[in-house]
């Protein structure tokens, strides 16, 4: 029988800055299988967009990560760093509706005013001072958005409200679990709350799969929709993934990156068992 194809349109956003580790494998997996359930599209997609960072040797065994975990898309990859036209082009409509505004304040200057609003959160970015906010007013003199960063506005203590399909309802209030953020850096490069959005948009994604780490990153996103009027996707949140000493993983553990583990001979499904057997609350 033909399968028939449905409008749901997931991703996989590897970022090729280090080398992916089990819990990116296992966000992956779960957006594979969302997206296979769903009898949809699913499209790869490369945030290469730091170019200090990425290195195509990551990129090089993120592809082999995938090819071990046998995922399979069917769009991609597109690179996000070949799509600086579309982000100057909602820079200019953020920009147009007043959401944004240039600062000169480095991310040092923040972090010394501020402290993280919750220090043991997963998402400790220090809210930035209201007190430094710019009248968007500021943005005219700007033709692009070259020598300075660029701060979305938020609106103090609207909630930003959205159901998770795996965690249920979630809620964020803007200028206390999270301040102005940078939208576009002052060394030319477009930040991720921008890019990541302009890209579910122009690419029709319908759910968002990403790590729990990204929570408050996607009520930030939220809002970016909502300046730019357009439709807010799903959200799937995976667990965090800790090691046998309950410690996160980040991209510097290399003992648990997929790497490691494919080339000393395990299986995706073996490396996953090796972990903390409470690593998944999935
Ligand atoms: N590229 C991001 C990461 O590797 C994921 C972005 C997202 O899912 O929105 O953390």
């Amino acid at each position: 029988m033909k399968e028939e194809k449905t409008s749901y349109r997931g991703r996989l956003a590897p970022t090729p800055s280090g080398h992916l580790h089990l819990g990116h494998g296992q966000t992956f997996q779960v957006a594979d299988q969302r997206c296979r359930e769903a009898g949809g599209t699913l499209v790869l997609r490369i945030e290469d967009l730091d170019p200090q960072r990425s290195k195509p040797e990551y990129l090089d065994a993120a592809l082999e990560d995938f090819s071990w975990m046998g995922l399979a898309w069917q769009e991609g990859p597109c690179f996000q760093s070949q799509r600086r036209a579309l982000y100057i082009d909602t820079w200019q409509r953020l920009k147009a509706a007043d959401a944004i505004y240039p600062c000169m304040r480095s991310r040092k200057d923040v972090r010394e005013a501020a402290s993280a609003p919750h220090p043991e959160d997963e998402d400790p970015e220090p809210i930035y001072p209201p007190a430094w906010r710019v009248a968007p007013s500021a943005a005219g003199a700007y033709a692009d958005p070259v020598g300075a960063n660029w701060r979305f506005r938020v609106p103090d203590g609207a909630a930003i409200r959205f159901s998770d399909g795996r965690l249920g309802e979630q809620v964020f209030v803007a200028g206390e679990d999270f301040g102005d953020f940078v939208v576009w850096r002052r060394d030319d490069v477009p930040a991720y709350e921008l890019a990541v959005v302009v890209d579910d948009i122009a690419m029709g994604i319908t759910e968002v799969v990403r790590g729990e780490d990204l929570l408050c990153s996607t009520a930030r996103q939220i809002l970016v929709y909502q300046a730019l009027q357009e439709k807010v996707p799903l959200f799937f949140h995976t667990p965090l993934v800790r090691d046998a000493d309950g410690i996160r993983l980040a991209k510097r553990h290399d003992a648990l990156a997929m790497k490691s583990l494919r080339e000393a001979g395990l299986t995706f499904a073996e490396a996953l068992e090796r972990l903390d057997p409470g690593h998944s609350g999935l």
